[in-house]
């Protein structure tokens, strides 16, 4: 079995498309959440993604972006793309989105899929210092999470711990890097963003887990960057949210 991981799309048609085009083939499509907010086509987001995962957790943005939860906690910045995302969702797909189940979400006995920390579904795992209490306590030995933006790997195997971002050679074509699974480890792997990437990289990123070899591979892919951003242009949402696809930042 094979899955497509993919998370922190953020309204980001153009983003999603490329990520779905490059994609090996796949069995399943685990979305860790924050599907809306700072993009500018939370519609279309939706609706291709309603037609294809199997699997879906909440983000702290779709919970915005729907009244689930005020914007209070939010920058002016991400409370502004809320209200406009609030406004710009159909009905139908305002539904879905607040339809999706809150993290952790169980794939059989070894995986779970969260989207901040499979302890709490809005904290942050930025680094091991994080991930520390979560590898810990988690009773699955693998748990897909999101939120942070950033791609990587945090693995516990009883005291010998390990934090790993992938390093690309190529910064400007699709890259990918495979990351084996050891039997008795607990990992806690990010797929990065597909819509908002902040690890200094602005290519849309995602992973796909292979249970027939024991794998994640991390993928990054070149989208077409100018039209996200010539799209929240023209919906006249903050330029910040423009100029940070760029620079992934
Ligand atoms: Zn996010």
């Amino acid at each position: 079995m094979r899955a497509l991981v993919i998370s922190d799309i953020h309204g980001n048609f153009h983003a999603l498309e490329a990520v779905l085009a490059a994609a090996p083939a796949h069995d399943a499509v685990w979305n860790l959440g924050d599907v809306v907010g700072y993009g500018a086509r939370p519609n279309e987001v939706v609706e291709l993604l309603r037609g294809i995962s199997t699997l879906d957790v909440r983000g702290n943005h779709d919970r915005v972006c729907t009244g689930l939860t005020s914007s209070q906690g939010f920058n002016p910045v991400a409370a502004e793309a809320a209200a406009w995302t609030h406004g710009t969702l159909t009905d139908s797909n305002l539904e879905w989105l607040k339809a999706m189940p809150k993290g952790p979400v169980a794939v059989g006995e070894t995986i779970v899929c969260a989207h901040g920390s499979p302890l709490h579904e809005d904290h942050y795992i930025l680094s091991m210092r994080d991930a520390w209490a979560p590898l810990q306590r988690m009773e699955s030995s693998i748990a897909f999470f999101g939120h942070t933006h950033v791609q990587g790997n945090f693995s516990l195997l009883e005291n010998d711990w390990e934090e790993e971002r992938p390093q690309y050679a190529e910064r400007e074509a699709a890259a990918q890097q495979r990351l084996e699974l050891r039997a008795g480890t607990k990992h806690l792997i990010n797929p990065g963003s597909v819509g908002q990437p902040r690890d200094m990289d602005w290519r849309a990123a995602f992973a796909i887990y292979d249970d027939m070899d024991s794998s994640v591979t991390f993928h990054r892919v070149p989208y077409d960057v100018e039209a996200a951003q010539a799209a929240i242009r023209a919906a006249k949402l903050p330029e910040r949210l423009a100029a940070r696809l760029q620079t992934g930042r």
